[in-house]
């Protein structure tokens, strides 16, 4: 029986995504071939690519607006050096927002390069809210903010206004909803959310941004080398950007961001409100900012975690507990996770209030 999926990463993608990419690796498109076995460049992979990264820009509303999309390797952790690499400048510095584990991640590469201002942190109330009322120098070569922070179950609603661009790790809630994303310069989100298979990093960049930097980039941590190569500087991750597509497919097919917002609103509205309602529970996160991709929840007496546990597995749920830094429970509800795994999940909490 399929379970329901919590897990914060690799998660639940479209159980169609699943039975076509394994189609794909038995006869991709009727070739008699494998997806695994044939050439990065034949006709049909080249295909992808262009059909990917394209359908990146169409979803995201970013066509004709001067962006790209490249397909990388190496995780966003791969990021948190190539921004610094590609647009700080030599005797520069940057801007960062640090609200959790990732966003300190991308601090602390951003920092081998040059002056990193820390313009806001949460961290001394372990990330439990995004920071406010910060400003951002007017001399940072740019802002680096994280838009979902998976592990401690925050969301950034809304961003600030800047002179200078801005760069968003985006790995959690990338396809999420509806913003106006041409008021980023650089996108970027490791694929095994919302997107795909871990293996492969998208990366959204304005060209306009790049090639200020002064600095001599190795050509692999180099953004513009990969847009000149049409993201096949070197040989893709094959298999992770062939099942990205297909979740893009089924995300268009959908009816796009707007659609899978309103699903994606109507679970965390159903979860948080039993987190709200049940008094057995209460909310890791502050209210206004939770996110609707993780929600972070704690038991008000840890004695009754085991029957808890005993119970959520009982049903089929799978992927429940929370980060070590946060403890209690993390659910995950990322644009694959059915509203019934959501239902199933609150009527376990409901029915552990007539059992203790
Ligand atoms: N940023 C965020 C917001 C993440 O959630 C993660 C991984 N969960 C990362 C960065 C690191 O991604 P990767 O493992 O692909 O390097």
């Amino acid at each position: 029986m399929k379970k329901h999926n919590y897990s914060a990463g690799p998660c639940i993608l479209p159980q169609e995504v699943f039975e076509k990419s394994a189609q794909a690796i038995l006869n991709f498109n009727d070739s008699g071939l494998s997806l695994l076995e044939i050439s990065h460049r034949s006709k049909d992979f080249v295909a992808v690519m262009d059909q990917a990264r394209a359908l990146v820009l169409e979803l995201l509303g970013l066509e004709g607006k001067g962006y790209q999309a490249l397909f990388l390797a190496g995780g966003a952790s791969l990021e948190f050096v190539m921004i610094p690499y590609n647009l700080m400048k030599v005797d520069g510095k940057a801007a960062y927002l640090d609200t959790g584990t990732w966003a300190a991640g991308a601090i602390k590469e951003a920092k081998l390069f040059g002056e990193t201002v820390v313009v806001g942190s949460s961290k001394d109330d372990n990330y439990n809210h995004i920071p406010t009322g910060y400003s951002i120098p007017t001399d940072a070569d740019y802002f680096h903010c994280t838009s979902n922070n998976t592990i401690f179950g925050t969301q950034m609603k809304t961003f600030p206004t800047t002179e200078v661009p801005v760069v968003c790790d985006m790995s959690s809630d990338i396809f999420s909803r509806v913003l106006d994303f041409s008021q980023f310069d650089l996108i970027y989100a490791g694929a095994q959310k919302n997107m795909g298979p871990a293996g492969t990093t998208l990366v959204v960049v304005k060209e306009s941004i790049l090639g200020k930097s002064g600095r001599d980039i190795p050509s692999m941590l180099d953004y513009s080398k990969h847009i000149k190569a049409e993201s096949m500087y070197n040989t893709p991750p094959v298999f992770p950007v062939y099942t990205s597509l297909l979740t893009l497919q089924w995300l268009k097919n959908l009816g796009g961001i707007a659609a899978i917002e309103k699903q994606n609103n109507a679970k965390a509205n159903l979860l948080y409100s039993e987190i709200d309602r049940n008094p057995l529970f209460k909310g890791a996160a502050a209210v206004a900012d939770r996110s609707a991709m993780n929600a972070t929840f704690l038991l008000n007496d840890e004695a009754h975690a085991p029957i808890f546990d005993e119970m959520w597995k009982a049903a089929g749920i799978s992927g429940l507990p929370g980060h070590r830094s946060v403890g209690g429970y993390r659910a995950s509800m990322y644009n694959a996770l059915p509203l019934e795994s959501v239902q199933v999940l609150v009527d376990v909490m409901k029915a552990l209030e007539t059992k203790v």
